[in-house]
Order: structure tokens, then sequence, then C-alpha cells
């Protein structure tokens, strides 16, 4: 749609040339969503698109994924074999709902920076356990973790002016065997559950849990849990409030499909670890 509010669109090669921060000001990633909604805040447009960011740059170490990557170009992204994580990268890419154009357009970063409980960016990466680099206005770099970097609904850890610079992957973390279970209440729907749990060499569990609750939720387990055990770590380290309600569907849904699926991520990862 068309923003009449915005009456500027400026193209940095560099942050830097961005002197002063004032409130109208908004980067602009792939703009799915600033396009998709009256802005009456903002008055200025400040365009990733020209800092020249590598999409993705694999090493020994990981993966770090720019904030600019497009979520067309992840799901592109051939893993080396060792890697065995990376499918998740192309399902959580697919529970995005998303047109092709949306997909072309969307970055990784804009989807974190979003900060939506449905926000499938956010589900891969804090169950990776990624690392976000953020470029304060007037400080030196700061790494979050993902996990922490979404507060709430719609909300982060950004300050006024703050950039998402890019997401680390470790190698660590992308060796770990995966289970994932997503579910939405329409086809293409937009997500009320999307679970993912990764198992080590140790046997041990971190389950992520999104959509079905306002931020990203991770339980951490030195063993695989009993399905009891699961269960009882749902109910006691999820507060009620915590579930998210809303059109995608209702709190008791969610809880009782993340319990459901919780079940079948252990059994899963149980049955493959013992092979
Ligand atoms: C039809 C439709 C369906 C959608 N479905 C989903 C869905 O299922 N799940 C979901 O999570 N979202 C969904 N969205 C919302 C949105 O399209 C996605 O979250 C998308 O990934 C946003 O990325 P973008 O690059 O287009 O961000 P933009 O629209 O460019 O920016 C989004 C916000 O993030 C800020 N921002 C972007 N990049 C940075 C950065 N590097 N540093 C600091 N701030 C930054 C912008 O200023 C803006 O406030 C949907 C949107 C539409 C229109």
């Amino acid at each position: 749609m068309n923003l009449n509010t915005v009456t500027a669109l400026r193209h940095p090669t560099s942050p830097a040339e961005i002197a002063e921060w004032r409130n109208g000001f908004a980067w602009l990633a792939g703009g799915t969503w600033l396009f998709s909604e009256p802005q009456p805040e903002t008055d200025t447009l400040i365009d990733l698109g020209h800092l020249g960011w590598p999409a993705l740059e694999a090493s020994p170490a990981g993966l770090d994924i720019s904030a600019t990557c497009r979520i067309a170009e992840l799901y592109r992204f051939e893993a080396p074999r060792e890697w065995v994580a990376a499918p998740l990268m192309r399902a959580c890419c697919n529970a995005l709902l998303a047109s092709f154009k949306i997909w072309n357009a969307a970055t990784v970063g804009g989807n974190l920076c979003m900060s939506l409980p449905a926000g499938p960016m956010i589900s891969l990466t804090a169950a990776l356990e990624g690392i976000c680099t953020l470029w304060p206005r007037n400080a030196p770099p700061r790494e979050v973790p993902v996990v922490d970097f979404v507060t709430g609904n719609h909300r982060n850890v950004l300050q006024p002016g703050e950039l998402l610079r890019s997401i680390h992957l470790s190698a660590t973390a992308l060796a770990r065997r995966s289970a994932f279970r997503h579910c939405s209440l329409t086809k293409l729907g937009r997500s009320a559950a999307l679970l993912i749990g990764t198992s080590g060499a140790a046997g041990d569990l971190l389950l992520t849990i999104t959509a079905s609750t306002d931020r990203p939720v991770q339980l951490r387990f030195p063993h695989l849990p009993s399905a009891t055990e699961l269960g009882d770590a749902i109910e006691t380290q999820i507060p009620p409030e915590r579930w998210f309600d809303d059109v995608h569907g209702s709190a008791a849904y969610k809880r009782h499909v993340t319990r459901y699926f919780s079940e079948q991520i252990r059994a899963e990862l149980a049955e493959r670890g013992s092979v």
C-alpha cells in the first residue's frame, strides 16, 4: 500500500551516514510488513538494501546470517553434510504465511525485528541457539541470544535506531539432531504452534516452543526426559499468561498442541537416538 506519511527515502551505504536518529525514522528491509499497513508514525524510510552485507557466510565456526538475507536465499542455502539440523531452515521458511512476492522480499532480520509469536525465523534461530549482533546508535556492537531478543508480542530489545546486523549459528548447534512440528488452523495460515527439539551427542534435549507462546520458550534437559517429566516441565515453567490467544488459535488450543507436539518430538528424538 502507499504510505502517504512517508516523505523521504534514504539509501545509505553505511549506517554511519545516518548521523542523527529521530522519531519518524524507520529502517526498511524487505518492506513486507512496513508496506502492509499504514505507518502514521513514520516519515522517513532508511533502506538497508545498499549496505552490501553478504547474505550468508558459512565457515568451520558456523553460519552467519545477515539481517538482510532474504527468506528465499536462506531456503536455497546448501549446508555441509555434517550440519544435520540444516533441514530446519527450509521447514521454517515454509512456515511463513507468505506469497511468492513476500518470500523473495522478506528478510530474516525483518522477521526477527517484527517479533511476532509466529515469526518462523525466530523459531529457527532460537532453536539453533543463535546469537544476534546488534549495532546500537552510539555504543559498540552488542550480542544477545535470539531467545532473549524477543521480549513479547511485537516487542524486542532493540533501542531506537539500533540495527540488527546478523545472527550467528554455531557449527555445534547445526550438528545436533533435530525434530520439527508445526500447525496452523488454516492451510497456509499463520502458525499456531511451531516446536523444534534438538539433541546432541550427550543425549540432552533442548525444546524450543514458539507461536503458541508470546515469545520463545526454551526448556533444557541434560538427558532425554520421560513423557511425564516433559509434560510437568511445560506446566510448571510456562505460566498461563504466556499462552498466546489470538485469531490463529485460543490459548487452550495452543497449550494442548504444544504438549502434543512436545511428546512427539521427545519420542522421535528418543527413537533416533537409540539406532
Ligand atoms: C500476507 C502477509 C503474511 C505474513 N505472514 C507472517 C507470518 O506468518 N509470520 C511472521 O512473523 N510475519 C508475517 N508477516 C509479516 C512480515 O512480512 C514478516 O515478518 C517479514 O519477515 C518481515 O520482514 P521484512 O524484511 O519485510 O521487514 P520490514 O517490513 O522491512 O520491517 C519490519 C520491521 O522491522 C524493522 N527492521 C527490519 N530490519 C531491521 C534491522 N536489520 N534492524 C532493525 N530493525 C529492522 C523495520 O523498521 C520494521 O519495523 C506477514 C506479512 C504479510 C503482508
